[in-house]
Protein backbone atom coordinates (compact mmCIF):
# COMPACT_ATOMS: atom_id res chain seq x y z
CA UNK A 1 0.00 0.00 0.00
CA UNK A 2 1.36 3.38 -0.96
CA UNK A 3 2.50 5.73 2.17
CA UNK A 4 1.14 9.10 1.36
CA UNK A 5 2.10 11.76 4.20
CA UNK A 6 0.45 14.85 4.42
CA UNK A 7 2.55 17.65 6.49
CA UNK A 8 0.25 20.56 7.47
CA UNK A 9 -3.59 20.75 8.33
CA UNK A 10 -3.90 24.38 6.98
CA UNK A 11 -6.45 24.58 4.37
CA UNK A 12 -4.51 23.01 1.58
CA UNK A 13 -3.49 20.56 3.33
CA UNK A 14 -6.82 20.03 5.72
CA UNK A 15 -8.72 19.94 2.32
CA UNK A 16 -5.93 17.53 0.66
CA UNK A 17 -7.16 15.07 3.82
CA UNK A 18 -10.82 15.32 3.59
CA UNK A 19 -10.37 15.12 0.17
CA UNK A 20 -8.81 11.69 0.35
CA UNK A 21 -11.00 10.61 3.47
CA UNK A 22 -14.20 10.47 1.54
CA UNK A 23 -12.14 8.67 -1.34
CA UNK A 24 -11.06 6.19 1.41
CA UNK A 25 -7.67 6.61 0.44
CA UNK A 26 -5.36 6.18 3.24
CA UNK A 27 -2.96 8.76 4.63
CA UNK A 28 -1.45 9.96 7.62
CA UNK A 29 -1.62 13.66 8.26
CA UNK A 30 0.51 15.09 10.70
CA UNK A 31 0.20 18.65 12.50
CA UNK A 32 1.73 20.45 15.37
CA UNK A 33 -1.93 21.04 16.97
CA UNK A 34 -5.27 19.16 17.02
CA UNK A 35 -7.27 21.13 15.78
CA UNK A 36 -7.26 23.07 11.80
CA UNK A 37 -8.28 26.85 12.28
CA UNK A 38 -9.60 29.40 10.19
CA UNK A 39 -6.56 31.36 9.29
CA UNK A 40 -8.96 34.30 7.62
CA UNK A 41 -11.07 35.06 11.07
CA UNK A 42 -7.48 35.19 13.34
CA UNK A 43 -8.01 39.32 13.75
CA UNK A 44 -11.59 38.21 15.07
CA UNK A 45 -9.64 36.09 17.47
CA UNK A 46 -7.19 38.11 18.39
CA UNK A 47 -9.92 41.06 18.60
CA UNK A 48 -11.78 39.86 21.75
CA UNK A 49 -14.69 38.29 19.62
CA UNK A 50 -15.68 35.31 21.41
CA UNK A 51 -14.08 32.49 22.19
CA UNK A 52 -10.57 31.93 20.67
CA UNK A 53 -11.32 28.32 20.19
CA UNK A 54 -14.38 29.11 18.19
CA UNK A 55 -12.30 29.60 15.57
CA UNK A 56 -10.57 25.78 15.58
CA UNK A 57 -11.99 22.56 14.47
CA UNK A 58 -10.78 19.42 16.06
CA UNK A 59 -9.09 17.15 13.27
CA UNK A 60 -10.23 14.29 14.49
CA UNK A 61 -13.93 15.00 14.36
CA UNK A 62 -12.71 15.98 10.09
CA UNK A 63 -11.32 12.85 9.41
CA UNK A 64 -14.25 9.78 9.06
CA UNK A 65 -12.74 6.87 7.84
CA UNK A 66 -10.36 4.10 9.48
CA UNK A 67 -8.01 4.60 7.04
CA UNK A 68 -7.44 8.03 7.46
CA UNK A 69 -4.46 8.54 10.12
CA UNK A 70 -3.73 11.87 12.47
CA UNK A 71 -0.40 12.43 14.13
CA UNK A 72 -0.39 15.15 16.38
CA UNK A 73 3.93 15.96 15.71
CA UNK A 74 5.90 18.95 14.44
CA UNK A 75 7.94 18.29 11.59
CA UNK A 76 11.37 19.52 11.75
CA UNK A 77 12.95 18.38 8.51
CA UNK A 78 11.79 16.87 5.13
CA UNK A 79 14.64 14.13 4.41
CA UNK A 80 14.69 13.91 0.41
CA UNK A 81 17.43 11.65 0.33
CA UNK A 82 15.36 9.04 2.81
CA UNK A 83 12.03 10.00 1.88
CA UNK A 84 11.25 10.69 5.30
CA UNK A 85 9.57 13.26 7.24
CA UNK A 86 11.11 13.96 10.50
CA UNK A 87 9.19 15.43 13.49
CA UNK A 88 10.19 15.77 16.74
CA UNK A 89 8.56 12.69 18.08
CA UNK A 90 9.02 10.07 15.52
CA UNK A 91 10.00 9.73 11.50
CA UNK A 92 7.36 9.19 9.01
CA UNK A 93 8.86 7.54 5.68
CA UNK A 94 6.50 8.29 2.72
CA UNK A 95 5.95 7.25 -1.16
CA UNK A 96 4.05 10.58 -1.82
CA UNK A 97 4.34 13.77 0.31
CA UNK A 98 2.06 16.77 0.53
CA UNK A 99 3.71 19.69 1.40
CA UNK A 100 1.43 22.53 3.28
CA UNK A 101 2.94 24.37 5.74
CA UNK A 102 2.03 27.73 5.22
CA UNK A 103 3.69 30.64 6.36
CA UNK A 104 5.98 32.63 8.36
CA UNK A 105 6.55 36.59 9.44
CA UNK A 106 8.79 38.41 6.78
CA UNK A 107 10.74 40.58 8.85
CA UNK A 108 12.49 41.97 5.87
CA UNK A 109 15.87 42.27 8.60
CA UNK A 110 14.74 45.12 9.83
CA UNK A 111 16.60 45.54 13.56
CA UNK A 112 14.48 44.38 16.37
CA UNK A 113 11.39 43.79 14.69
CA UNK A 114 11.19 40.03 15.33
CA UNK A 115 12.18 40.71 18.94
CA UNK A 116 9.86 43.45 19.66
CA UNK A 117 6.84 42.89 17.85
CA UNK A 118 3.80 40.62 18.19
CA UNK A 119 2.57 38.83 14.83
CA UNK A 120 -0.71 37.39 13.75
CA UNK A 121 0.04 34.20 12.61
CA UNK A 122 -2.09 31.19 14.73
CA UNK A 123 -4.54 30.48 17.55
CA UNK A 124 -1.40 30.91 19.71
CA UNK A 125 -0.28 34.29 18.56
CA UNK A 126 -4.23 35.60 18.20
CA UNK A 127 -4.58 34.81 22.17
CA UNK A 128 -1.41 36.35 22.51
CA UNK A 129 -2.23 39.57 20.82
CA UNK A 130 -5.39 39.49 22.95
CA UNK A 131 -4.32 38.73 26.51
CA UNK A 132 -1.49 41.15 25.94
CA UNK A 133 -3.62 44.48 24.64
CA UNK A 134 -6.66 43.84 27.62
CA UNK A 135 -3.73 43.30 30.05
CA UNK A 136 -2.27 47.09 29.15
CA UNK A 137 -6.01 48.48 30.48
CA UNK A 138 -5.79 46.77 33.22
CA UNK A 139 -2.56 47.96 34.50
CA UNK A 140 -3.30 51.53 32.96
CA UNK A 141 -5.03 53.32 36.31
CA UNK A 142 -2.10 51.56 38.42
CA UNK A 143 0.85 52.80 36.31
CA UNK A 144 -1.23 56.05 33.85
CA UNK A 145 1.83 56.00 31.13
CA UNK A 146 0.49 57.05 28.14
CA UNK A 147 2.66 54.72 25.69
CA UNK A 148 0.48 51.71 27.32
CA UNK A 149 -2.53 52.48 25.71
CA UNK A 150 -0.71 52.93 22.23
CA UNK A 151 -0.53 50.41 19.86
CA UNK A 152 0.92 50.30 16.29
CA UNK A 153 0.29 48.11 13.47
CA UNK A 154 3.04 47.83 10.85
CA UNK A 155 1.46 47.01 7.61
CA UNK A 156 -1.70 47.80 6.06
CA UNK A 157 -2.39 45.04 3.90
CA UNK A 158 -4.84 42.78 4.30
CA UNK A 159 -4.00 41.32 7.74
CA UNK A 160 -3.11 44.78 9.09
CA UNK A 161 -6.68 46.70 8.08
CA UNK A 162 -8.46 43.36 9.48
CA UNK A 163 -6.67 43.53 12.09
CA UNK A 164 -6.70 47.44 12.98
CA UNK A 165 -10.83 46.88 11.78
CA UNK A 166 -11.21 44.88 14.94
CA UNK A 167 -9.12 46.40 17.15
CA UNK A 168 -10.84 49.95 16.86
CA UNK A 169 -14.85 48.51 17.55
CA UNK A 170 -13.33 46.36 20.46
CA UNK A 171 -11.39 49.40 22.30
CA UNK A 172 -14.30 51.26 23.28
CA UNK A 173 -15.65 47.89 25.15
CA UNK A 174 -12.36 48.12 27.12
CA UNK A 175 -12.14 51.28 28.08
CA UNK A 176 -15.68 50.98 29.76
CA UNK A 177 -14.78 47.64 31.48
CA UNK A 178 -11.32 49.52 32.30
CA UNK A 179 -12.57 52.76 32.95
CA UNK A 180 -10.59 54.58 30.56
CA UNK A 181 -11.18 57.45 28.51
CA UNK A 182 -11.19 57.07 24.58
CA UNK A 183 -9.04 59.35 23.81
CA UNK A 184 -6.39 58.09 26.25
CA UNK A 185 -6.20 55.50 23.79
CA UNK A 186 -4.10 55.58 19.84
CA UNK A 187 -4.60 52.78 17.52
CA UNK A 188 -1.84 53.44 14.41
CA UNK A 189 -1.24 51.81 10.99
CA UNK A 190 2.02 52.65 9.90
CA UNK A 191 2.11 51.70 5.87
CA UNK A 192 5.24 52.15 3.89
CA UNK A 193 3.36 52.69 0.25
CA UNK A 194 1.19 55.41 -0.80
CA UNK A 195 -2.18 53.70 -0.03
CA UNK A 196 -3.35 51.29 2.21
CA UNK A 197 -5.09 48.01 1.30
CA UNK A 198 -3.07 47.61 -2.63
CA UNK A 199 -5.88 44.49 -2.92
CA UNK A 200 -8.92 46.04 -3.35
CA UNK A 201 -9.70 49.12 -6.23
CA UNK A 202 -9.06 53.11 -4.88
CA UNK A 203 -12.08 54.15 -4.43
CA UNK A 204 -12.55 51.34 -1.81
CA UNK A 205 -9.64 52.18 -0.65
CA UNK A 206 -11.01 55.43 0.14
CA UNK A 207 -13.94 53.87 2.07
CA UNK A 208 -11.82 51.78 4.32
CA UNK A 209 -9.68 54.75 4.92
CA UNK A 210 -12.64 56.96 5.83
CA UNK A 211 -14.07 53.88 7.79
CA UNK A 212 -11.59 53.35 10.09
CA UNK A 213 -10.25 56.97 11.23
CA UNK A 214 -14.10 57.93 11.69
CA UNK A 215 -14.02 54.98 14.58
CA UNK A 216 -10.82 56.67 16.09
CA UNK A 217 -7.72 54.64 14.23
CA UNK A 218 -5.01 56.85 12.92
CA UNK A 219 -3.56 55.30 9.46
CA UNK A 220 0.18 57.05 8.58
CA UNK A 221 0.80 55.77 4.57
CA UNK A 222 4.41 56.76 3.56
CA UNK A 223 6.44 55.89 6.53
CA UNK A 224 8.28 53.14 6.86
CA UNK A 225 9.51 51.01 9.98
CA UNK A 226 13.30 50.73 10.03
CA UNK A 227 13.89 49.73 13.32
CA UNK A 228 12.21 48.41 16.98
CA UNK A 229 13.17 48.21 20.17
CA UNK A 230 11.66 47.68 23.58
CA UNK A 231 8.56 49.72 23.07
CA UNK A 232 9.83 51.94 20.65
CA UNK A 233 8.73 51.84 16.75
CA UNK A 234 11.76 53.64 14.30
CA UNK A 235 10.27 55.30 11.21
CA UNK A 236 12.35 56.84 8.46
CA UNK A 237 13.36 60.38 9.04
CA UNK A 238 13.87 59.52 12.46
CA UNK A 239 10.67 60.11 14.73
CA UNK A 240 10.24 57.47 17.28
CA UNK A 241 6.66 56.07 18.14
CA UNK A 242 6.53 54.78 21.73
CA UNK A 243 3.87 52.11 22.28
CA UNK A 244 3.29 48.91 24.92
CA UNK A 245 1.53 47.11 21.66
CA UNK A 246 3.86 46.20 18.47
CA UNK A 247 2.44 44.46 15.87
CA UNK A 248 3.75 43.54 12.76
CA UNK A 249 1.69 42.83 9.83
CA UNK A 250 4.47 43.85 7.02
CA UNK A 251 4.47 40.67 5.00
CA UNK A 252 4.89 36.84 4.71
CA UNK A 253 7.22 34.18 3.44
CA UNK A 254 7.17 30.65 3.28
CA UNK A 255 7.50 28.38 6.16
CA UNK A 256 11.84 27.86 5.83
CA UNK A 257 11.24 23.53 5.75
CA UNK A 258 11.08 23.67 1.91
CA UNK A 259 14.53 25.48 1.48
CA UNK A 260 15.92 23.98 3.96
CA UNK A 261 15.28 20.46 2.00
CA UNK A 262 16.81 22.05 -0.94
CA UNK A 263 13.74 22.61 -3.26
CA UNK A 264 13.93 25.46 -5.61
CA UNK A 265 12.00 28.36 -4.21
CA UNK A 266 11.52 31.60 -4.96
CA UNK A 267 12.56 35.07 -3.20
CA UNK A 268 9.73 34.51 -1.11
CA UNK A 269 10.78 30.80 0.32
CA UNK A 270 8.14 29.08 -1.39
CA UNK A 271 8.45 26.14 -3.57
CA UNK A 272 8.11 25.73 -7.80
CA UNK A 273 5.85 23.53 -8.50
CA UNK A 274 4.63 22.48 -12.06
CA UNK A 275 0.81 22.40 -13.39
CA UNK A 276 -0.28 19.50 -11.15
CA UNK A 277 1.24 21.05 -8.15
CA UNK A 278 4.40 18.69 -7.84
CA UNK A 279 7.07 20.28 -6.90
CA UNK A 280 9.74 20.77 -10.26
CA UNK A 281 12.36 18.60 -8.07
CA UNK A 282 10.25 15.67 -7.11
CA UNK A 283 7.72 14.57 -8.76
CA UNK A 284 6.40 12.60 -5.44
CA UNK A 285 6.22 15.86 -3.15
CA UNK A 286 3.38 17.63 -3.71
CA UNK A 287 3.10 21.59 -2.10
CA UNK A 288 0.12 23.45 -1.76
CA UNK A 289 -1.45 26.53 -0.12
CA UNK A 290 1.26 29.50 0.93
CA UNK A 291 4.23 27.19 0.56
CA UNK A 292 3.73 26.92 -3.20
CA UNK A 293 5.12 28.77 -5.82
CA UNK A 294 2.61 28.12 -8.41
CA UNK A 295 2.26 29.91 -12.01
CA UNK A 296 -0.19 30.77 -13.87
CA UNK A 297 -0.68 30.82 -17.66
CA UNK A 298 0.58 34.45 -17.79
CA UNK A 299 3.37 33.67 -16.09
CA UNK A 300 2.19 35.79 -12.47
CA UNK A 301 2.97 33.46 -9.46
CA UNK A 302 -0.93 33.05 -7.00
CA UNK A 303 -1.16 34.94 -4.25
CA UNK A 304 -0.46 33.20 -0.94
CA UNK A 305 -4.62 33.69 -0.03
CA UNK A 306 -6.43 31.44 1.90
CA UNK A 307 -8.69 30.95 -1.75
CA UNK A 308 -5.85 29.74 -3.71
CA UNK A 309 -4.90 27.27 -0.78
CA UNK A 310 -8.09 25.82 -0.53
CA UNK A 311 -8.66 25.34 -4.42
CA UNK A 312 -5.59 23.99 -4.31
CA UNK A 313 -6.69 21.44 -1.76
CA UNK A 314 -9.15 20.07 -4.16
CA UNK A 315 -7.35 19.55 -6.53
CA UNK A 316 -4.24 17.95 -4.38
CA UNK A 317 -6.42 15.01 -3.01
CA UNK A 318 -7.48 14.42 -6.64
CA UNK A 319 -3.73 14.22 -8.00
CA UNK A 320 -2.30 12.14 -4.79
CA UNK A 321 -5.46 9.48 -5.81
CA UNK A 322 -4.53 9.76 -9.43
CA UNK A 323 -0.85 9.27 -8.89
CA UNK A 324 -1.39 6.65 -6.64
CA UNK A 325 -3.07 4.62 -8.74
CA UNK A 326 -1.09 5.69 -11.71
CA UNK A 327 -4.10 7.66 -13.39
CA UNK A 328 -3.19 10.74 -15.06
CA UNK A 329 -3.40 14.27 -12.84
CA UNK A 330 -5.24 16.82 -13.44
CA UNK A 331 -3.35 20.58 -13.94
CA UNK A 332 -4.08 23.00 -11.42
CA UNK A 333 -6.30 26.26 -12.85
CA UNK A 334 -7.09 28.75 -9.92
CA UNK A 335 -10.28 30.65 -10.08
CA UNK A 336 -9.67 33.99 -8.71
CA UNK A 337 -13.19 35.74 -7.28
CA UNK A 338 -11.96 38.70 -5.74
CA UNK A 339 -11.05 40.20 -2.50
CA UNK A 340 -12.92 41.05 0.60
CA UNK A 341 -11.86 42.98 3.81
CA UNK A 342 -13.97 42.90 6.93
CA UNK A 343 -13.45 46.40 8.68
CA UNK A 344 -14.77 45.47 11.70
CA UNK A 345 -17.63 43.65 13.23
CA UNK A 346 -20.67 45.03 10.73
CA UNK A 347 -18.54 46.28 7.85
CA UNK A 348 -16.55 45.61 4.80
CA UNK A 349 -14.94 46.28 1.85
CA UNK A 350 -14.52 44.28 -1.43
CA UNK A 351 -14.25 43.94 -4.94
CA UNK A 352 -16.08 40.15 -5.88
CA UNK A 353 -15.47 40.26 -10.02
CA UNK A 354 -17.01 43.42 -11.16
CA UNK A 355 -18.60 44.47 -7.82
CA UNK A 356 -17.51 46.89 -5.43
CA UNK A 357 -18.80 45.64 -2.52
CA UNK A 358 -19.22 48.00 0.87
CA UNK A 359 -20.45 48.08 4.52
CA UNK A 360 -22.83 45.46 5.92
CA UNK A 361 -22.87 44.06 2.40
CA UNK A 362 -19.20 43.34 2.68
CA UNK A 363 -19.34 42.08 5.79
CA UNK A 364 -22.34 39.68 4.52
CA UNK A 365 -20.41 38.85 1.72
CA UNK A 366 -17.13 37.81 4.03
CA UNK A 367 -19.51 36.03 6.72
CA UNK A 368 -20.71 33.59 3.17
CA UNK A 369 -16.87 32.79 2.30
CA UNK A 370 -16.94 31.31 6.10
CA UNK A 371 -20.17 29.80 5.30
CA UNK A 372 -18.99 28.22 2.08
CA UNK A 373 -15.40 27.41 3.51
CA UNK A 374 -17.10 25.17 6.19
CA UNK A 375 -19.42 23.39 4.40
CA UNK A 376 -17.06 22.48 1.89
CA UNK A 377 -14.66 21.26 5.15
CA UNK A 378 -16.86 19.09 7.61
CA UNK A 379 -20.61 19.49 5.44
CA UNK A 380 -23.87 20.80 7.25
CA UNK A 381 -23.04 19.73 10.80
CA UNK A 382 -19.77 21.86 11.19
CA UNK A 383 -21.43 24.68 9.45
CA UNK A 384 -24.20 24.58 11.71
CA UNK A 385 -22.00 24.05 14.99
CA UNK A 386 -19.76 27.49 13.94
CA UNK A 387 -22.09 29.84 12.80
CA UNK A 388 -24.12 29.00 16.48
CA UNK A 389 -27.04 27.17 14.38
CA UNK A 390 -26.94 24.14 15.88
CA UNK A 391 -28.78 22.94 19.16
CA UNK A 392 -27.12 20.22 21.09
CA UNK A 393 -30.02 17.38 22.06
CA UNK A 394 -28.85 15.13 24.64
P1 LIG B 1 1.07 41.97 2.72
O1 LIG B 1 2.43 41.67 2.22
O2 LIG B 1 -0.06 41.81 1.79
O3 LIG B 1 1.02 43.46 3.31
C1 LIG B 1 2.06 43.96 4.11
C2 LIG B 1 2.07 45.48 4.08
O4 LIG B 1 3.12 45.92 4.95
C3 LIG B 1 2.39 46.04 2.69
O5 LIG B 1 1.42 46.99 2.35
C4 LIG B 1 3.76 46.66 2.85
O6 LIG B 1 3.97 47.81 2.06
C5 LIG B 1 3.80 46.99 4.34
N1 LIG B 1 5.18 47.09 4.86
C6 LIG B 1 6.21 46.25 4.59
N2 LIG B 1 7.33 46.68 5.20
C7 LIG B 1 7.01 47.79 5.89
C8 LIG B 1 7.74 48.68 6.73
N3 LIG B 1 9.04 48.50 6.98
N4 LIG B 1 7.09 49.72 7.30
C9 LIG B 1 5.76 49.91 7.07
N5 LIG B 1 5.04 49.11 6.27
C10 LIG B 1 5.63 48.06 5.69
O7 LIG B 1 0.90 41.03 4.02
P2 LIG B 1 -0.46 40.51 4.73
O8 LIG B 1 -1.44 41.60 4.89
O9 LIG B 1 -0.01 39.78 5.94
O10 LIG B 1 -1.05 39.47 3.70
C11 LIG B 1 -0.31 38.30 3.34
C12 LIG B 1 -1.09 37.51 2.30
O11 LIG B 1 -2.26 36.97 2.89
C13 LIG B 1 -1.54 38.37 1.13
O12 LIG B 1 -1.45 37.62 -0.05
C14 LIG B 1 -2.96 38.67 1.46
O13 LIG B 1 -3.73 38.88 0.28
C15 LIG B 1 -3.40 37.41 2.21
N6 LIG B 1 -4.48 37.74 3.16
C16 LIG B 1 -5.76 37.74 2.69
C17 LIG B 1 -6.80 38.10 3.54
C18 LIG B 1 -8.22 38.15 2.99
O14 LIG B 1 -8.44 37.70 1.87
N7 LIG B 1 -9.18 38.74 3.71
C19 LIG B 1 -6.55 38.45 4.87
C20 LIG B 1 -5.23 38.44 5.33
C21 LIG B 1 -4.20 38.09 4.45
Amino acid sequence: MANVVIVGAGYAGMLTATGLDRMGEPFTLINKNPYHYLTTLLHEAAGGRGDPMNYTVPIRQLLKKPSSRFVQDEVVKLDRDRRTVVGRHGEYPFDWLVVGVGWVPEYFGIPGLAEHSLVLRDIDTAIQIREHIEAQFASYLQDPNPSRLRIVIGGAGLTGIELLGELVDWIPELCTKYGVRRDEVTLLNIEAMPTILPQVSPELRDVAARTLTEKGAQLRTNTKIVQVTEGVVHLDGGEQVHAATIIWTGGVRAHPLLSEAGFTVDRRGRAKVDAYLRSVDDERVFVGGDAAWFEDEAGKPLPPTAQVATQMGHCLAENVSSAVHGHALKPFRASLKGTLASLGREVGVGNIGKLALKGAVASLAKEATKVKYLWELGGLRLTADKTGELVHIT
